[in-house]
Order: structure tokens, then C-alpha cells, then sequence
């Protein structure tokens, strides 16, 4: 084990420090903006504390319309051909409640135990599989914690055994596919409970108690959860593994299912569907290569654990995140050769851009700035900021690179690579679109949070990273 012992032992660029050593980086670093005063910079910083009577309504929305969202898809693509315009012509003939006792996916017993073991699996893993001790990043109060990232693991050694299973035989390699409608039901149910069983906890046996957001709105901390790292003792933790695991993890079988149901009703696989396979597997074993930097992107270190993270990873991954090969099975559509290859440049392109910017921001925190940027010494700000525990720490704001380019190019990159999975799926219809315009609004809504975040936890440095680098996305359009 020892072989797997701490990787990444300067955390992310956050140094326990004072000011002075933000000052004596700069003579290290030619490139190396001087810093504000750290008293001028605000001492809270992390998620609003208060919820607001909108926000609160605003997240009772959510919660509701997002199970509705999905049992909108599930209908779309089940009983509609995959047609919006169909699904809505009923919903008004019908009437809502009609509509939904007879079009909602249906419970079913066996696909409600095979979930229950999927979750159990994946707990296994995540419990017992060898990986990395890699760490987060220094939470508002502090904390600077270890996480366990054996996800590439458990990826692998789950799709060799689902692999091995479906070739020897053993199992119909379709049988996601064949259950779907059970499984989105369970899906629903575990991640109503997962979020109610967190929000329990964080009253109850909360896992870093300064780290604890109340919002004075019950329903908002259910929707964007109180604790910011919810554990089962030191390592098991919540977020990690269930934004990783049932959702993610399942994505790519998914997908994989869904190939071998079209290939059952065919005799072939689309060219369609094999962009969109190839599309899927760089995004979830790109994830799960670099799992120790997704411990430092806003999900793991700002966003807490309650419906959004926890409905989101368990139902929504896997319910829309596999819309297009959901899609193709059932209405499947072969690309002209110019089509399909103009889709695998901007799906490639997206993913070069993606890993690139992701990269180049942890590379530049990983080596405090000693690194090279597009073949000359990164450009950074010095960014010193205050925990809640009163102790002072500095980040680098890179200015070079990817992160001179704009101020969010690794969101570029992902949505190109969300247009590459809709654009594969041809356009009759809008259906497998779905996931990339939600994409679009994630990301545009990611776009105002880190702005904020980040703008309360540097202050005026923010402000000159910003002045720096004018574009958010795209440089001369937005
Ligand atoms: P980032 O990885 O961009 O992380 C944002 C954080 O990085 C900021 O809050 C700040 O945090 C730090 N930062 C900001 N600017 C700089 C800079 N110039 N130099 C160094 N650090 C900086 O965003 P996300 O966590 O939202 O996303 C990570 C990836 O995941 C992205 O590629 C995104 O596209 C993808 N993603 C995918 C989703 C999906 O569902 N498919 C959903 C959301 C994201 P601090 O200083 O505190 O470290």
C-alpha cells in the first residue's frame, strides 16, 4: 500500500501560510502579480448562508420538476418515438395527471433489488478497492481532508466482469436496456433517500460541524445540502462516492447496454452509436484517470451534499446523461461519412480543450506555479484569502495558457464535447439534445457561481484576474 500513499502532498496550491510568503513567491516568479492586503479580502467565503423565500421556492421547483423532467424523457422516448412535440400534444389532450399514471415509468420488483445490489457493488469497491490517497482542497473552515480514489478501479474492473459476463454468455448484455423502466423508478427512490438521510445527518452526526451550512429554509438545505463533506468515518466519503459511482460508473454500461440492444434488434451498430459510445467513454475514463483533480473542482470543494448532488449523480446521470444512446437503440440513425467525421473533430476537439484547461489550472496549483504554460513560465496571480478558523492561505490564479484565453475554456471544451453527443445523434429529432442544452444551462449557471465564490474568497485579486482575462467562455462573444 505504501506505493499509494499521498499523491498530491501540496494540496492543490493552498499552503498553510501568511502573506509574507505570497511576498516571497513573487521573487520566485517573475510572472507573479503582487497581492492585495489579506485584511482587505473577505473572511466568508463558500456557499450563502441564507436562503431567500425565492431561492427557497425556487429549490422546492427543482425538486419536484426534476423526477418530472426525467419521467418527461422516459415517456418521450418509450411511448412518443422520441418526439417533444408528441409528448406535449398528449400532456394537453390527456391532462397532466392522465399523462402521468399512463406514461410514468413503472416500479418493478427485480430491477429494484438488481439496483440495490448495483449500490451495494459499487460500495464494495469503493470500500475495498485499492487506490491513491489523494488530497481535497482547504474548506472554508479548514479542512483539509483525504479521500480514497480508486474509481479508475472500480470503472475497470466493473465493465471486465459485465464484459466477460455478457461474452462467456451469462448474461444478456442488454439487460439494463430490457429494465430501464424499473430502474429509473429506483434511481428516483434512492436519490430522494440519499438526500433525506443527509440532511438527517447533518442535524444528527455531522461529519465537520464548521462546515455546515443552514439556510434557515429547510427545503433549500434539503435541495443544496447542509454538509459539505458528509462522511462514515475518516474516509468513507458520501459525495465522492456517490457522485462518482452509481452514476457515473453506470454511464458508460449504460451506454454499453443500450449498443448491445440496438446490435439484438439490428444485426449492426450505427456509426451514430458508436461516436456517442467513443464520446462517453473518453468523458467517464477521462473522470476517473483523474480523479484526484476532481477533488478540487467546485463540486467536491464548494458544493455541498444534499437533492442537487445526490438526485443529480444517482437519477439524472444516468437518466440523461445516456439520453443519446437511449435514443439510438430504439430510433437509430446512420450518419453520412462527412457528418460523422465533422462530429468526431468537434467531440475530439472539445475533450483536447477540456483536459487541456483542467489540466494546466491543477498542474500550475500542483507545482506552485513552477511550470510551463503553452512553452513559457505560467503566468499567475498571487491570491492569499482567510478561513473561517482565522488562518491564512494562498491560491495562484493562473493568467496564462487555457486561463488567459478565458476565464472558463475548460467549459468551452465541454460543451463542444455535449454539441459532438447531440450532433451524432442526427436531427430529427430534439430529444438527444436535451443533454446538451442542459449542459448550457449548468455551465452558464457554474459560470455565475465560481465568479462569486471566487470574487468573495480573493477580492480584489479576483477583480485583476478578471480585468487580465475580459472573456468568460469565448473571447470577442461572451
Ligand atoms: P473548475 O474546474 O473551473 O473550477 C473552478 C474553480 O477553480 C474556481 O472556483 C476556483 O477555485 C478555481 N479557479 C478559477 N479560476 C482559476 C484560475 N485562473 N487559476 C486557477 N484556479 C482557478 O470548474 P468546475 O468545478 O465547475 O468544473 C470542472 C470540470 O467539470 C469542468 O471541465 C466542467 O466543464 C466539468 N463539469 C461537468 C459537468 C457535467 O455534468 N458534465 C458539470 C459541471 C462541471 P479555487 O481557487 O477555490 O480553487
Amino acid at each position: 500500500m505504501a506505493a499509494y500513499e499521498v499523491q498530491n502532498s501540496y494540496a492543490n496550491g493552498h499552503v498553510n501560510g501568511t502573506i509574507n510568503s505570497a511576498i516571497n513567491a513573487n521573487v520566485k516568479h517573475p510572472s507573479v502579480q503582487v497581492s492585495e492586503k489579506l485584511d482587505e479580502i473577505e473572511q466568508i467565503w463558500g456557499r450563502r448562508t441564507k436562503a431567500t423565500w425565492f431561492s427557497a421556492f425556487f429549490c422546492f421547483l427543482l425538486v419536484t420538476l426534476c423526477p418530472v423532467f426525467l419521467t418527461i424523457i422516459f415517456a418521450t422516448l418509450e411511448h412518443f418515438d422520441g418526439s417533444i412535440l408528441g409528448t406535449l400534444t398528449a400532456f394537453r389532450e390527456e391532462g397532466s395527471l392522465r399523462f402521468f399514471i399512463n406514461y410514468s415509468p413503472r416500479p418493478d420488483f427485480n430491477a429494484a433489488v438488481g439496483y440495490l445490489a448495483w449500490l451495494l457493488f459499487q460500495a464494495l469497491l469503493y470500500t475495498f478497492l485499492p487506490g491513491p490517497l489523494s488530497t481535497g482542497q482547504m474548506t472554508p473552515a479548514g479542512n483539509l481532508l483525504k479521500y480514497r480514489t480508486n474509481g479508475l478501479n472500480a470503472w475497470l474492473l466493473t465493465h471486465a466482469l459485465f464484459l466477460t459476463l455478457g461474452f462467456s454468455g451469462f448474461l444478456d448484455m442488454a439487460i439494463i436496456a430490457n429494465n430501464w423502466q424499473g430502474l429509473v423508478v429506483a434511481t428516483y427512490v434512492y436519490g430522494f433517500i440519499i438526500s433525506g438521510f443527509s440532511l438527517v445527518k447533518a442535524h444528527l452526526a455531522p461529519s465537520h460541524p464548521k462546515d455546515r451550512k443552514f439556510s434557515g429554509s429547510m427545503i433549500f438545505d434539503f435541495f443544496a445540502g447542509v454538509e459539505l463533506n458528509p462522511r462514515f468515518g475518516d474516509l468513507w466519503d458520501f459525495k465522492l462516492f456517490h457522485n462518482g459511482r452509481p452514476g457515473i460508473v453506470a454511464w458508460t454500461l449504460i451506454s454499453l447496454s443500450y449498443t448491445a440492444s440496438q446490435y439484438q434488434t439490428l444485426g449492426y451498430v450505427t456509426n451514430s452509436l458508436i461516436l456517442v459510445d467513443l464520446f462517453h467513454l473518453m468523458y467517464v475514463v477521462d473522470f476517473f484517470i483523474n480523479e484526484d483533480w476532481y477533488l478540487r473542482t467546485i463540486d467536491m470543494a464548494h458544493d455541498h451534499f444534499g437533492y442537487m448532488l445526490g438526485f443529480g449523480s444517482v437519477a439524472i446521470v444516468p437518466g440523461l446523461y445516456t439520453i443519446q444512446a437511449q435514443y439510438l437503440a430504439r430510433y437509430p440513425v446512420d450518419l453520412s461519412t462527412l457528418h460523422a467525421l465533422a462530429v468526431l473533430v468537434i467531440g475530439l476537439g472539445g475533450y483536447a480543450i477540456f483536459r487541456a484547461a483542467n489540466h494546466q489550472k491543477d498542474v500550475v496549483r500542483q507545482t506552485n506555479g513552477q511550470c510551463d504554460i503553452w512553452g513559457k513560465k505560467a503566468e499567475v496571480i498571487i491570491a492569499p484569502y482567510k478561513t473561517a478558523d482565522g488562518q491564512s492561505h494562498e491560491s495562484l490564479l493562473l493568467c496564462s495558457g487555457w486561463w488567459g484565453f478565458s476565464r472558463h475554456a475548460n467549459y468551452l471544451g465541454d460543451m463542444m464535447q455535449a454539441f459532438s453527443m447531440g450532433a451524432a445523434c442526427g436531427n430529427n429529432h430534439l430529444m438527444p439534445w436535451l443533454y446538451t442544452l442542459f449542459i448550457g444551462a449548468v455551465l452558464a449557471n457554474r459560470v455565475r457561481r465560481c465568479e462569486a465564490r471566487c470574487s468573495g474568497k480573493y477580492g480584489q485579486n479576483w477583480r485583476k484576474y478578471c480585468d487580465r482575462v475580459q472573456y468568460r467562455i469565448l473571447p470577442g462573444v461572451i
